[in-house]
């Protein structure tokens, strides 16, 4: 191909300037050559034929293809569709031809093999050329290499691919939106955690994010305002509804993007579902402050909640009363019918409870088997003792446990705030302290704390540490209380009842100490030297020749739990020769029916070695018959304090009666305790009580006294016994 050598610039029509350029004349030719081989790029004529035979190419062609000119040229080494990518040649065809039939220009982006083997990207424009005779003979155009912008729109796409992947693919959802609250955008991962089939779905739904999606609408008013004020949430956590209604914890980090003024154009973020943390959160946060036996508020719980009350109380000049409930007898349920008994009945207590307080009062267990109710709003003692009463009510109802009853009870001290203490230490601690002076008051009784109380409790803890040495110190005595058989009017036997012979308080009743030996185990060493002493003394007086009588010893059901006791009353009866008949062992009823087939048991082997078995304090129990009938038991000991009113009190004689008729029916001798009066004494002479203790014959006496009495020397004591019978 060549160039028109005829064209020339057309002169210049005026100006100095011009005049210069007439004296050297352009040569355009030149001019045109000079741009065409310079030209990145290659311009080409090429023959519309089927392997484009180039007719001529400019000098680009070589940095363009790697071949020279002259190797494209008529296919001197290759074809120019030689080098178009075998891949794209159909392409590029179709293109063209549909361009040169349209006599429209084309433009072509494809690929070519170059001669160094590197696949290039060309865009080739180029327009069809027609013969003389009107063919279309040729195509003149141009070919750019691309490859770099190629390059960087592949990387584009690639970066645009990639995070349209993870837009779709995230795990977290993605949303954005309008700062009135609605959706721009939101990607499948929001959708689904907000429980829409896709996101389309979502944006349609959600036209009002406050009102429709946050629980707490105010959550949105939050979030928009952290926002304005610093452009970004983090860890934004909130309650939301999904579209079923069901509510999650969302955890949202945003930002707001900003227009070139700075104004807020909208929100984006992401979202993740932490509903499973929350959950997990909660369930700990619940195990940390409830029991987990029966889901009460714990000790810590309790401690938020008496601060919570002593606030409010403040507020509203109230006062706050905490009260301590301890179960009595617990530890004997719990280890002789076993743990879960235990736990059953610890549940029914706490049920028990409940009902006793108002939803704002707080009822928690403080471990074990105690329990503190935090009161609140009350406004005068009167309205906290009628709540404490029914409380000893409710609980004190029997328990009825796989078709058998237990007698229940419980101590209860009551502290009251502001009086005793302004925080929840030292209300504790007082009702506490009030709680155990009504344990050492009798039981199921209740007690408020006076500062008197302390001393009380300090000199219990004193008596705890003298106790472990009384033994060794030899401080305990035994003091006897005869027994007497109406029809004779004998001393036939005797209970031996211990004192404590303190160097500082002097004489200490059992009822004071024996529960401390109980709690420390100490009853375990005292009952066996009871046991050998009580023995040592019966067959002493044998051998010197009084009557022989029966000694009976009080057993702890301590003692009786600890597996060695057969063998200690063995040994005792054997150390003291003793003959088994003259001994007898008393068990309190509320005792023998707390486990009744276990204690069988053991009074079986008990009543083996030949001893007699007594039931002491009888009528305070809830006894079962037909234990009662199974049991090997000899005699029953009607409580005192139903014979301290026999005579005036139709219900407790009536009682008196009923024991000493089922007594009988079952075979038992029926002894009666107490008996104080000539009047108790008529009543049970009249309805054939067997056997009768009490002041009116004597009161419990040191042995050498209780051997006066069986010699029948003390004047009036022995003459007196007959006498009273008569
Ligand atoms: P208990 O076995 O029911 O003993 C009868 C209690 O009634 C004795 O009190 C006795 O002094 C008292 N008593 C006797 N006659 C009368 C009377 O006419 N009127 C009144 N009001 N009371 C009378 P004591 O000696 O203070 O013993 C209290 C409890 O301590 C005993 O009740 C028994 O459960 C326990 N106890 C006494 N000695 C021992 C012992 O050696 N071991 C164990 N484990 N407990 C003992
Ligand atoms: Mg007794
Ligand atoms: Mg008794």
């Amino acid at each position: 191909m060549t160039l028109n050598p005829a064209i020339k610039l057309a002169p210049a029509q005026t100006g100095e300037a011009d005049k210069t350029e007439v004296d050297a004349p352009l040569d355009v030719t030149r001019l045109l050559t000079t741009i065409t081989d310079n030209l990145v790029g290659m311009l080409y004529r090429c023959r519309v034929d089927a392997i484009w035979t180039m007719e001529y190419v400019s000098e680009g062609c070589h940095k363009l293809t790697g071949y020279r000119p002259a190797e494209l040229v008529f296919n001197t080494r290759v074809s120019y569709d030689q080098i178009t990518l075998p891949e794209d040649r159909d392409d590029v065809s179709r293109t063209i031809h549909a361009a040169l039939e349209s006599n429209t220009s084309f433009e072509v982006e494809y690929r070519i093999r170059r001669a160094d083997g590197r696949a290039c990207w060309v865009l080739e424009r180029g327009v069809g050329i027609r013969s003389e005779d009107g063919r279309l003979a040729w195509i003149e155009g141009y070919i750019q290499d691309i490859s770099e912008r190629m390059a960087a729109n592949e990387m584009l796409r690639e970066a645009v691919r990639r995070y349209s992947s993870i837009f779709e693919h995230a795990t977290e959802g993605i949303f954005q939106t309008t700062l009135e609250g609605r959706y721009l955008n939101a990607n499948p991962a929001l959708a689904r955690i907000y429980g829409h089939v896709s996101a389309d779905a979502l944006i349609d739904h959600l036209q009002d994010i406050s009102r429709q999606l946050y629980v707490q609408p105010e959550r949105r008013t939050a979030f928009v305002r952290l926002m304005q004020e610093h452009g970004v949430v983090r860890n934004f956590e909130s309650e939301v509804y999904r579209v079923d209604g069901s509510v999650i914890w969302i955890s949202e980090n945003a930002r707001a993007v900003r227009n070139a003024d700075g104004s807020v154009q909208f929100f984006e973020g992401t979202v993740i579902d932490i509903t499973e943390r929350r959950q997990h959160e909660a369930a700990l946060e619940y195990q940390a402050n409830h029991d987990s036996l029966t889901g009460l508020p714990n000790r810590s719980l309790l401690r938020d909640r008496i601060e919570q009350a002593i606030a409010k109380a403040q507020r509203d000049a109230m006062r706050v009363a905490v009260v301590f409930v301890d179960l009595d007898h617990f530890k004997l349920i719990n280890d002789s019918l076993g743990h879960h008994v235990g736990d059953r009945l610890l549940l029914e207590v706490a049920d028990r409870l409940m009902t006793c307080v108002r939803s704002h009062d707080t009822v928690a267990r403080q471990g074990g088997d105690e329990f503190v109710l935090v009161l609140t709003e009350q406004h005068d003692a009167d309205e906290t003792l009628a709540i404490v009463k029914r409380l000893l009510d409710v609980v004190s109802q029997p328990w009825l446990h796989n078709g058998q009853e237990y007698g229940l009870g419980c101590s209860i001290g009551i502290s009251c705030y502001p009086r005793d203490g302004d925080g929840p230490d030292a209300l504790l601690r007082c009702a506490d302290v009030a709680m155990y002076k009504a344990k050492t008051s009798g039981r199921n009784t209740y007690h408020a704390y006076t500062p008197e109380l302390n001393q009380a409790i300090n000199e219990r803890l004193e008596l705890q540490n003298n106790l472990r040495h009384a033994l060794e110190r030899e401080e305990f005595r035994f003091y006897y209380q005869p027994r007497v058989d109406v029809a004779s009017g004998r001393i036939i036997g005797a209970e031996a009842l211990i004192r404590w012979d303190c160097p500082v308080k002097g004489l200490i009743p059992p009822d004071h100490f024996i529960s401390i030996a109980e709690e420390t185990g100490l009853i375990i060493p005292i009952g066996q030297w009871i046991l050998q002493e009580a023995c040592r003394q019966n067959r002493a007086w044998q051998r010197a020749g009084l009557p022989s009588i029966s000694v009976s010893v009080n057993l702890s059901p301590i003692q009786f739990r600890h597996a060695g006791l057969v063998q200690s009353v063995a040994d005792a009866l054997q150390q003291a020769q003793l003959d088994p008949a003259w001994l007898e062992l008393e068990l309190t009823e509320s005792f023998v029916m707390h486990d009744a087939e276990r204690i069988n048991v053991a009074m079986q082997s008990l009543k083996a070695l030949g001893v007699d078995i007594a039931v002491d304090d009888f009528g305070t129990g809830y006894s079962s018959l037909s234990y009662l009938k199974r049991f090997p038991v000899d005699r029953l000991k009607v409580d005192k304090s139903f014979v301290r009113d026999i005579d005036s009190d139709p219900d407790d004689a009536a009682i008196v009666r009923a024991i000493i008729t089922l007594g009988h029916a079952l075979g038992l001798k029926v002894v009666a305790e107490g008996v104080e009066t000539h009047a108790h004494l008529a009543f049970l002479q009249q309805h054939g009580c067997d056997e009768l203790q009490g002041y009116l014959f004597s009161r419990p006496v040191p042995a050498a006294e209780m051997e006066a009495l069986l010699r029948g020397t003390a004047a009036s004591a022995g003459q007196c016994i007959a006498q009273r019978i008569e």
